[in-house]
C-alpha cells in the first residue's frame, strides 16, 4: 500500500477531490502528518471516521523502520529497514549553521563508480519520494530537532530517480509541511546529461553538485563508467548551460585517491577545467573502505592541490571529515549489516 508521506500537498488535495471530500482536508491531514507528527490516522481527531476509514484503506503512515543507529560528537548514521526487507542509510550531521541530513535516493547504485561502496550493490529498485521524506522524519525525531538542510548524496543515483527526486523535494519543501527551504537542498548527481537538463528547468532552487573527480577523460573513464556515456566535455557543457539558465552557482566534488588524480597536473587541469564558471570545488578526502583498494591522499598531497586551485582564485573547501570511526562513508554500514 502506498505510504501517505508518498503524497505532494497538491496530489492530496486531489485525492480528497477523488473521493468526494473537500479541498481543506488535504491541509487538516498535512498538519497532522508534519506539524503534529502522529503515527496514526486515529489520531486524526478533526477528521470523520468514515473518512479516517478510507485513509486507512488507501495508506499506511510509517513506512520504513529504523533499525540501527551509530552515534559520535557531531555526526549519527542511521540504518534503516524499507517494507520489502531492502536496508538504506542516512547521516545526520551537525554543523554550526545548522543540521543536515544526508539521504539514500536508492537501493543499491547502477552507476558502478569504481571507488564507491555502495555501488557493490547493483539498483534494487528506486526509492518511493515518500521513503525519501520519512528518512528526515525518523531522523528528526531521534534527535528531537528539526533538520534545517538535506543532502542527497546516499547511496543511489538521484537522477537517475528523477521523478521521485522531485516529488520528494516538492513535499519538504511545502511550506505548511515539514519547509526545507529549496536553497538547503543539494542533489548530488555523477552526471547524466539528459537529466541535468532537466533540472535546469525545475522550478526549484535546489543547489547541484556534480560528482567530478578527474580531470580529464582518462582517469574519469578509469573511475566512472558514466563518463563514457556522457564525457567530461559534454559534461561541462550541460554545466555551462545550466549556469546560464539558472544563474547559479555548481559544487564540484573532487575525491582525492592516492596516485589517481591527486598530482600537480591534475590541479592545474582541473582548474582550466572550470575556469570561468561560478562554481567551487569541494575537495574530498577519501573514505577508505574495506574493499576497494584505492587509498586517501596524505595530508600534504591534498594541501597543495588544495593551494593550486586557490592560487589560481577559484573557490574551493576541503570537505570537513565527520564519521569516519563510525562507518559513515557511503554504503558502509549496509555492507557491514549485509555481511558483503
Ligand atoms: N550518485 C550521486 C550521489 C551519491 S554519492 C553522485 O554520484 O553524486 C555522493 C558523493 O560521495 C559522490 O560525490 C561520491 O562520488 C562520493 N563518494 C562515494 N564513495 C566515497 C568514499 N568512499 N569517500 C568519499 N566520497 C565518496
Amino acid at each position: 500500500m502506498e505510504s501517505i508521506y508518498n503524497k505532494s500537498f497538491d496530489e492530496l488535495v486531489e485525492y480528497f477531490e477523488t473521493i468526494g471530500q473537500k479541498k481543506f482536508k488535504a491541509t487538516q491531514v498535512f498538519e497532522w502528518l508534519y506539524l503534529k507528527r502522529v503515527k496514526s490516522f486515529d489520531e486524526m481527531s478533526n477528521i470523520k471516521k468514515d473518512i479516517i476509514d478510507v485513509l486507512k484503506k488507501d495508506f499506511v503512515i510509517e513506512d520504513i523502520c529504523l533499525d540501527k543507529v551509530e552515534r559520535d560528537v557531531e555526526v549519527n548514521k542511521y540504518l534503516f529497514t524499507l517494507n520489502d526487507g531492502n536496508h538504506i542509510e542516512s547521516v545526520l550531521m551537525r554543523h554550526d549553521y545548522g543540521t543536515s541530513i544526508c539521504i539514500s535516493s536508492q537501493v543499491g547504485c547502477n552507476m558502478g563508480c569504481r571507488f564507491c561502496e555502495s555501488g557493490r550493490l547493483k539498483k534494487v529498485r528506486n526509492l518511493t519520494a515518500g521513503e525519501m521524506v520519512e528518512q528526515i522524519l525518523k531522523v528528526e525525531e531521534d534527535i528531537n530537532t528539526r533538520i534545517t538542510h538535506v543532502v542527497i548524496m546516499g547511496i543511489g543515483e538521484p537522477f537517475d530517480n528523477f521523478d521521485n527526486f522531485k516529488r520528494f523535494v516538492e513535499i519538504v519543501n511545502y511550506q505548511k509541511g515539514i519547509n526545507i527551504g529549496s536553497r538547503h537542498i543539494t542533489v548530488s548527481t555523477c552526471g547524466i546529461i539528459p537529466k541535468i537538463r532537466e533540472f535546469s528547468e525545475f522550478p526549484y532552487q535546489v543547489n547541484l553538485a556534480i560528482s567530478l573527480h578527474a580531470p580529464n577523460n582518462e582517469i574519469r573513464d578509469m573511475l566512472m563508467p558514466i563518463n563514457k556515456a556522457y564525457p567530461l566535455d559534454k559534461l561541462m557543457a550541460e554545466i555551462r548551460h545550466y549556469i546560464k539558465t539558472t544563474n547559479r552557482r555548481v559544487t564540484f566534488e573532487y575525491i582525492l585517491l592516492s596516485g589517481i588524480n591527486d598530482s600537480e597536473e591534475c590541479a592545474n587541469e582541473l582548474c582550466d577545467l572550470v575556469r570561468g564558471l561560478n562554481c567551487y570545488i569541494n575537495l574530498i578526502p577519501y573514505n577508505e573502505t574495506n574493499n576497494l583498494g584505492y587509498k586517501r591522499s596524505k595530508k600534504d598531497t591534498i594541501s597543495k592541490f588544495y593551494d593550486i586551485i586557490k592560487k589560481r582564485k577559484i573557490n574551493v573547501t576541503i570537505r570537513r571529515e565527520f564519521g569516519s570511526n563510525i562507518s559513515a562513508a557511503c554504503g558502509q554500514l549496509r555492507s557491514k549489516k549485509e555481511d558483503l
